[in-house]
């Protein structure tokens, strides 16, 4: 059974939420504010966070970079205005979804179990990519190592979030190849997210930054314009 973390300070939704999801269910575990939300996470570890960005102490969006610290968690969060949207899909607060309130308990439901799918395939994969020892991708002097989703650039480990990695993973085994930010939003991402291509765009400035010796002229990660990007290695 799926424990979900359901954050949020308005009662009435809270216990809404609450009732929905134990009728779907699912183990549910709550806390109303910011700091709580973090205590919760740590002591139960849920399988899937709902959070709410508006919260009494630290509001979501820090409870989510937190999180992010320590988990991969999904992270799936209540939004109730478009400054809110557009900091949870460009920023780098690790979110991986978002509903906008308010929304329709089936459409909440249907992106909790999408993200909770997609979590599972994730961990199917990563485990038969351990089974067929495939750990180690080298590109001259940048290693991805895949069993310990680790990379290295001239032998010093680069710091990626989860997300930042398997994008960088995904464009690395199809190397050479023309991929559109639909695609990499579909494979990365999966097919239900929403954050549109500029989530891809924001990523992809990131490896740069992190992989690129001028993040201005990449020559590892190229743009191909019109349509995507390309990993030459
Ligand atoms: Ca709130």
């Amino acid at each position: 059974m799926d424990t979900i973390l359901v954050v949020e300070d308005e009662p009435v939704l809270l216990e809404t939420l609450e009732y929905n999801l134990k009728r779907e269910g699912y183990r549910v575990v709550t806390a109303a504010d910011g700091w709580q939300a973090v205590e919760v996470a740590r002591r139960e570890r849920p399988d899937l966070v709902i959070l709410d960005v508006m919260l009494p102490g630290i509001d979501g969006f820090e409870v989510c970079r937190i999180l992010r610290r320590e988990t991969t968690v999904p992270i799936l969060m209540l939004t109730a205005r478009t400054d809110e949207v557009d900091k949870v899909v460009g920023l780098e607060v690790g979110a991986d979804d978002y509903v906008t309130k308010p929304f329709s308990m089936r459409e909440l439901l249907a992106r909790v179990r999408a993200l909770l799918r997609r979590e599972r395939m994730l961990r199917e994969e990563l485990a038969t990519e351990r089974a067929e020892r495939w750990e180690r991708l080298a590109f001259g002097d940048l290693i991805i190592d895949t069993a310990s989703r680790r990379v290295y650039l001239r032998g010093e480990e680069v710091s990626l979030k989860p997300k930042e990695y398997d994008l960088l993973l995904f464009l690395a085994r199809h190397r050479g190849m023309v991929l559109s930010r639909d695609l990499i939003l579909e494979r990365v991402w999966g097919w239900d997210f929403i954050g549109g291509s500029r989530t891809v765009d924001v990523h992809i400035r990131w490896l740069r930054e992190k992989l690129e010796d001028d993040p201005a002229n990449p020559i590892r990660i190229v743009t191909v314009r019109g349509i995507g990007y390309r990993f030459e290695g």
